[in-house]
């Protein structure tokens, strides 16, 4: 289910022959009515980039909002388990490094990123209600900056940005002097981490996430090396509450479901390239 806002039915083409795929366009922020069974419900539902909730606010709070409470309404009725994917954005800027779980957090209520921090900061809590006064097996996992094919070209996130502006021989924009971190995770590890957070028996939030910790300078670095052609590196202003530093400390996936991260930066980048070089060509 998919409204489309910001997802695109490309990403889903390879399924649509197969009969055990169904898609329905709807908004999670209106009543969800489903006449079938249902065993999992996975609530992905939101703009994720910067770039689109600074454009879509209110759409990011109601969706968060709204769209969580439509969704655990759902799960209620037909006794699903419910999995809330929650952000390492809960954490803001963050003042303590790396991320655990028992961190409260540094937001910024009213600033430009505070719909989609303070969106996803409710979706736990009311998510935590259900679970503790409606007993729904619900799941929560904070997701830490994910790349990898299927991503928009024009996402505006810095995966996307900095590949296409590479391929198209532009200038690499680095926002402020990039001395901000970020840690990236290659997309088959997430959704690894995702699949076994759902058949655990865990309540509490999880980080899913790879470690591995660099500048956004040093990115921009390396996608230099990678494509022959790029541009060179211009600086523009760093944005509203930008963090400092991200990096999820991942103890709690690693001891409660065996998880860690298997793609190193250096294959998944290749791989990512490869995605965008074709849909550049087209
Ligand atoms: N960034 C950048 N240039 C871009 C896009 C992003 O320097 O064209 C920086 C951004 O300021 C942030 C980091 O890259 O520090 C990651 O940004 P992204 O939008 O991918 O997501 P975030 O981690 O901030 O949620």
């Amino acid at each position: 289910m998919d409204n489309l806002l910001t997802g695109s039915l490309d990403n889903i083409s390879h399924h649509s022959e197969n009969p055990d795929f169904e898609f329905i366009q709807h908004d999670v922020t209106r009543f969800i009515s489903y006449e079938g069974e249902i065993d999992f419900i996975f609530h992905f539902a939101s703009p994720a980039s910067p770039f689109d909730y600074l454009e879509l606010p209110i759409q990011t709070l109601k969706v968060g909002s709204l769209g969580t409470h439509n969704a655990l309404g759902l799960a209620r009725a037909k006794g699903a388990t419910f999995l809330l994917a929650s952000t390492s954005e809960v954490y803001g800027d963050p003042l303590i490094h790396p991320q655990t779980e028992d961190y409260w957090g540094n937001v910024n209520p009213i600033g430009p990123r505070g719909v989609y921090d303070e969106a996803k900061r409710f979706a736990e809590a009311i998510t935590m209600a259900y679970h503790r006064t409606h007993g729904i097996d619900t799941k929560i996992v904070r997701i830490f900056n994910t790349y990898g094919p299927r991503m928009r070209l024009h996402d505006g996130r810095v995966v996307p940005a900095f590949v296409g502006q590479a391929l198209a021989g532009q200038p690499i924009t680095v926002f402020g002097d990039g001395s901000q971190t970020r840690s990236f995770c290659y997309v088959s590890d997430l959704i690894d981490g995702i699949f076994r957070l759902a058949c655990s028996d865990c309540h509490e939030p999880v980080n899913i996430g790879n470690p591995r910790e660099m500048t956004i300078l040093e990115f921009a670095e390396r996608i230099r090396e990678l494509i022959p052609g790029a541009g060179s590196v211009v600086h523009e202003p760093l944005p509203v509450d930008d963090p400092k530093v991200r990096q999820p400390n991942i103890g709690r996936a690693r001891s409660l479901l065996g998880w860690e991260p298997v793609v190193p930066f250096e294959e998944g980048i290749v791989e990512t390239i490869s995605y965008f070089r074709e849909k550049c060509l087209v």
